[in-house]
This record gives C-alpha cells, structure tokens and sequence, in this order.
C-alpha cells in the first residue's frame, strides 16, 4: 500500500534488513535515509525513478515537508533509519507530525546494533546466575538525561549494559560504572561498526579499556557493552536442564 514506511535498515550489513523492509525500499517513489549511519548499500535495488534523500543533511522540518508533499501525491516513501527506529532513532517527532496532517505510516522494525554486537561478538546478554536484565542506555551529551537515570545510579544493578552514542567518552564512561559499583575488573567490548567490513573490536575490562580505545582510535559508531557476560561463568539454562519439565517436553526425575 502506497504511504509511509518508517524501516529499520539493520546496523550496517545490507543482508540484515527485513523482507519486509526490502520489498518496501525497491518499491518505494521516495527513499530518505540517514547517511551518516545506514549503509547506501542497502539502498541498492531501488526503483530507477525513485528520488533520494539523505536526512543527515536536513532538519525535522525539511524531512517532514517532504514526506507529506509525497503522501499527499499518493507516492509511496520509504523513511530508512539505522538500526531499529525505536531506539535513539528520532522517529517519535516523525509519527506525530504525520498524525497531525493524518497521514497514514507504518514501522518496519530492524535488527539493532546493539543485538547485532552480541551477535559478532558471539555472546548472550541474559546468562542465568549473571544477568537477567538488559540496561540501554546513552551518556549524557546534548541530550540531557533524565534525573533518575544517570549512570551512575544504572550501574548499581551489575546488569549487562549497552551504552549508545558514549565511544568518545570512554574515560568518564568507566569511571563512572566503577564508582557506580561495577568491580574495576568487569569486562567490556567497545564494537566498531558491527556487521560493516570495516568492524573492529576492543575488548579489555572498565579499567584497561580507556587506554585501548584511545590506541584504537575508535570515536564513533560504536556501542560498549559491559558486564559478566561477557565472561565465562555461568549457570546452564532450566530450559534445556534434562531435570526440568517444561510445556513441550517431560524433565527425567
Ligand atoms: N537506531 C540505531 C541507533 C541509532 S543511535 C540502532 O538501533 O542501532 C546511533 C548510535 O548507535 C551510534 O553512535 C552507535 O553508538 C550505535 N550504532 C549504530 N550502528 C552501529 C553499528 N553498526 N555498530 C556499532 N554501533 C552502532
């Protein structure tokens, strides 16, 4: 159907995008993406007629003139955010000025960076006896954070913690877990770019990596994760415990 389609672009490798996005983005009249994090590579299969836009040359105004004057000739748009829109994305302000002018839009969902680094760096956020929770989470930068949500009140809970959009603050960013109670000795991974060719990753402990991620001269694009996880102790699931009986299968007594 022919209206707004907000889409999750995958982190950076173009085959890590929906069906759905993809079928949506090679029948789409209008295509704005924002080029300073989707790779143009999973652009590629457009329409031939199809106009581009790169957002990261626009402010909300300018993005939302042009989806509506698109909606109202009927044209069918595809608005391609990094990522999943849902996080960090922008996308709220988006949705609410299509609202206003009621114009119709949907979301494609998309796999987030921060799924996408546990996937390369071959982990599982969520080990039994280690952590249950999943923290995301950004340091404060012109965005300010709300008062109950600073680090340092977050690293209280020894969660797994993703961090957004903080790589250039690596310093103050492990300072403040450590003084926030994570053992200095917890282990870290600073990932470059996940899923692109160009993907690097650091790993080291919130003690060491400020130095390391000073030596890699990593400064953008890149998510940190931190917390036992990223270790080797942990207890085996109940799910797959041959003692467990669970709806799908009898545990042996
Ligand atoms: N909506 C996006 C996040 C947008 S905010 C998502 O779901 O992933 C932009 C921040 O996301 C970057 O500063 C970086 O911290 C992170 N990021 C985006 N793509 C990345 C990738 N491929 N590898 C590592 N970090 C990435």
């Amino acid at each position: 159907m022919k209206m707004i389609h907000f889409i999750g672009a995958g982190p950076g490798d173009p085959e890590l995008i929906t069906v759905k996005g993809r079928r949506l983005i090679d029948e789409a009249d209008v295509i704005i993406y924002a080029g300073s994090l989707v790779n143009p590579k999973v652009l590629d299969g457009h329409n031939d007629s199809a106009v581009i836009y790169n957002s990261a040359l626009m402010d909300l105004d300018e993005v939302s003139r042009i989806e509506i004057e698109a909606a109202k000739k009927g044209l069918s748009v595809a608005r391609v955010h990094t990522g999943d829109p849902s996080i960090y994305g922008a996308i709220r302000e988006q949705m609410d000025l299509l609202e206003k002018e009621g114009i119709e839009f949907d979301v494609i969902p998309g796999v987030s960076s921060f799924v996408a680094t546990a996937a390369v760096l071959k982990k599982e956020y969520t080990l039994p006896d280690v952590s249950q929770t999943v923290i995301l989470t950004r340091m404060e930068g012109r965005t300010p954070m709300p008062p109950k949500e600073k680090l340092i009140d977050l690293a209280r809970h020894n969660s797994s913690m993703v961090i957004f959009l903080s790589v250039s603050f690596m310093d103050e960013l492990c300072k403040t877990l450590i003084e926030g109670g994570y053992s200095p000795d917890t282990p870290v991974a600073v990932v470059y770019k996940a899923t692109w060719p160009e993907q690097k990753i650091v790993e080291g402990t919130l003690s060491d990596m400020p130095q390391k991620v000073k030596e890699s001269k990593i400064d953008k694009t890149a998510l940190t994760v931190v917390g036992g996880f990223l270790g080797n102790k942990y207890s085996l699931s109940k799910l797959y415990d041959k003692h467990f009986t669970t709806e799908y299968r009898k545990g042996v007594e």
